[in-house]
């Protein structure tokens, strides 16, 4: 059927996957059949601009991929879990299952959640989500009512960004920056651990425009990602020395007298403590030169360029810096140190200046009207639960006690491929006496373990409100399409749940419309004017926040900006450099059994493991698909050839990989990409991906995970 000969509608619906951008999105639906037959990006939404990512454009090859988990099923008597279940062969997954009813799925789960709970405390139950989507009510809604009201184990969700968010609010107090349009006014821009043109692209464009207008792109990254290689220049710092380099460009700042004197004087608290930190000798160029592997001259060129661009091109300097960088123990400190640069440039003042890192703090929901953590209270702890670390969610399941975990609720997340130390996991999850709940859309690694699987739906299929990381703009998804198969959205299974658990609170009954209401209700002004109906009629409304006299939204230009406790840019305490345990700097170098940093790293077509499972998007990334990029050094110093089956290693696992010698990467650095376990990549055929290797040892700040800190050694297998 023709567009001319049907009758279509066109909803307004956000991309919900983990991604700065949060784009607006046009759904083109065939009235007649209620399918979706296009998607598109909003052109009048000021950062979508009417495309979308590679990911996403291809959209409904997802939302219908035959590979859709579409019913509940639950694990068939006597079947083990893991892919023994099936025999291990993907695509015959459903084998290790029979298909229930919602009715059954939802009673067996909620009798057996009671009985545990009774049986070990209602701790025992330890829920596992993260960001499989960003809208306000997927994200965190009825579920952390359904767990607090429960008395479930609080998750602290630190896999992803804990360490960078929590400094950007040590040094900012409140985690806000450089709006993406503006980036088109720079005069210089840092993308600093930010692979831009392969997960923000939407802010590409302005950044094109500004190099058009004469800006350069400057690029640091340990991996040569494809905004280094479009770059003006790249410099392939060592992986997790991030903080060396911020400070030795202090150290140049303040040596040549380049600081923004009356900005610093105005703006910034607990400057002189940092100057004297900054010129350190081991803060020289020198010094830095041979801790990040970046030459003296460059980092001399590097902070002269930054902190000049005022004065030589007459527009500022922004960094984009992204999560990567705080993805290492000393990671916290790295992005604290970092943040604190346009502190010293004042570069904030002006349009196409500062920094941004996250804009999610922007956005005044009101997540306690949403989660109702005084539920907490109503449960039979009457109290708040205990709080454990999704980055340690290996230790969780196999050596937590007090209660331990016997009941694990997974949703919105896949943890059996992304959790850092894989082995442990996979462990913990293979446990018999550890029942398994997982809410999917696919068969993915976790569902292999599922005792119950629970059909999830897409964004095209959920209503939702949104606000974005990357941009200031508030947004409502419309359901585009009914849920597929029997899909249930988390705000319906949680609120059913509940019921069936007893929980009689009227909050359990509440809707996606009201829900929504709910997170926009607050006094806070940058909401003001913004409500639900307006936001449906709109499709997306700009935060109010205050703009100076021209109408520029120019954060941190003013000390009326910063949320800290002393009101101004905190320069203290200074960031002190750490060279990571597993680096080639750290403790876990000595004994050389050891001696590569690993980098297992984001693949540009796939969110996490997000697509990895979608063969549209598995072309898009075949050139690195179970490959171990090494330099040509360190390639031969192991007589390791392109195209070798080479062992990764180290004392937490291995996998499997063919070599690919390339400049992707610097001497003693490796890269991997995440994908699924169970597209087969690792060609021992031992189901392992790049998180058998990685640890869970915690960033510095935050408590956040360090995959970006793992030490290996490769050798060619025979
Ligand atoms: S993944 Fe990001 S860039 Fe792609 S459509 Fe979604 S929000 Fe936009």
């Amino acid at each position: 059927m023709t567009d001319n000969s049907a009758a279509m509608k066109v909803v307004h619906a956000v991309c919900s996957h983990d991604c700065p951008d949060s784009c607006g999105v046009l759904v083109t639906v065939d009235t007649g059949t209620g399918q979706a037959v296009k998607v598109q990006g909003d052109p009048s939404h000021p950062v979508t601009r009417g495309f979308l990512c590679g990911k996403v454009a291809k959209y409904l090859d997802r939302v219908y991929s035959p590979d859709r988990l579409l019913y509940p099923m639950r694990r068939r008597a006597g079947v083990p879990k893991g892919p023994a279940g099936y025999g291990g062969v993907k695509g015959r997954e459903a084998e290790a299952f029979e298909r229930i009813s919602w009715d059954e799925a939802l009673d067996a789960v909620a009798a057996r959640l009671k009985q545990i709970a009774a049986e070990h405390g209602p701790e025992s139950v330890l829920p596992y989500s993260y960001a499989g989507t960003i809208g306000q009510l997927g994200y965190g809604s009825m579920d952390r009512r359904f767990f607090h009201r429960l008395g479930a184990s609080h998750l602290d969700r630190t896999i992803c960004a804990t360490a960078g968010g929590e400094a950007l609010l040590s040094v900012y107090g409140i985690k806000l920056g450089t709006v993406p349009q503006d980036f088109a006014e720079a005069g210089l821009v840092i993308a600093w651990g930010a692979n831009i043109h392969g997960n923000n692209v939407h802010l590409w464009p302005f950044i094109e425009e500004a190099r058009r207008q004469g800006a350069r792109l400057i690029v640091i990254d340990p991996y040569r990602t494809r905004t280094a290689a479009l770059a003006d220049e790249h410099l392939a710092i060592h992986p997790g020395t991030d903080a060396a380099l911020a400070l030795g460009m202090m150290h140049v700042i303040l040596s040549m007298g380049l600081e923004d004197k009356d900005y610093i004087e105005r703006c910034t608290h607990g400057f002189e403590e940092l100057r004297e930190h900054a010129l350190l000798p081991k803060h020289s160029p020198e010094e830095v030169a041979k801790v990040t592997g970046i030459a003296a001259e460059t980092v001399v060129r590097l902070a002269v360029e930054y902190a000049s661009c005022v004065r030589k091109t007459g527009k500022a300097a922004v960094i984009r810096l992204n999560y990567g960088v705080q993805r290492s123990e000393n990671g916290g400190t790295a992005a604290r140190a970092v943040a604190m640069l346009p502190l010293l440039t004042g570069s904030w003042k002006y349009k196409g200046g500062g920094l941004q890192l996250s804009t999610s703090g922007s956005f005044p929901f009101n997540s306690d009207a949403l989660q109702m953590p005084e539920l907490m209270q109503a449960s039979e702890l009457g109290r708040a639960a205990r709080v454990v670390n999704m980055s340690e969610l290996g230790q969780a399941l196999t050596a937590l006690n007090g209660p331990a975990v016997k009941a694990l609720f997974v949703y919105n997340s896949n943890p059996a491929a992304v959790a850092p130390n894989q082995n442990d996991v996979l462990h913990g999850m293979m446990r018999a006496d550890l029942y398994t709940v997982v809410h999917e859309q696919f068969f993915t690694d976790t569902a292999d373990y599922a005792d119950v699987l629970l059909p999830a739906p897409t964004f095209l299929e959920t209503k939702d409100v949104q606000g974005a990381y990357g941009h200031l703009f508030v947004q409502v998804s419309e359901r585009a399409i009914e849920p597929l198969g029997e899909a249930r959205s988390n705000v319906r299974l949680f609120g059913e749940l509940a019921q069936r658990m007893g929980f009689e609170e009227k909050c359990f009954r509440d809707g996606e419309d009201e829900l929504i209401d709910q997170a926009l209700r607050t006094d806070h002004p940058w909401f003001e004017g913004i409500t639900r109906e307006r936001l449906e009629r709109e499709g997306h409304v700009a935060l109010a926040i205050p703009a100076n006299e021209q109408g520029e939204v120019l954060p941190f230009s003013t000390a009326e900006w910063f949320r800290t406790p002393s009101g101004r840019g905190e320069l203290v305490p200074v960031p002190v450099f750490c060279a990571p345990v597993e680096s080639r700097l750290g403790a876990g170098a000595d004994s050389g059994e050891y001696p590569l940093e690993f980098l297992p790293r984001k693949a540009d077509n796939y969110m996490n493991s997000t697509f990895a499972n979608i063969p549209q998007h598995q072309r898009m990334e075949a050139r690195t698909a179970g490959v171990l990029e090494m330099h040509e050094a360190d390639a031969a110093a192991r007589d390791i050839s392109t195209g070798d089956a080479v062992e990764v290693f180290n004392g937490r696992g291995r996998i499997e990989l063919r070599a690919l010698v390339n400049a992707q990467v610097g001497a003693g650095v490796v890269a991997a990409r995440l994908d699924w376990s169970k597209v087969g990549n690792d060609l021992s055929g031992n189901r392992a991906n790049v998180n058998a290797l990685t640890s869970e040892r915690l960033t510095d700040i935050g408590g956040g995970a360090t995959f970006y800190s793992t030490l290996v050694e490769v050798r060619k297998v025979s």
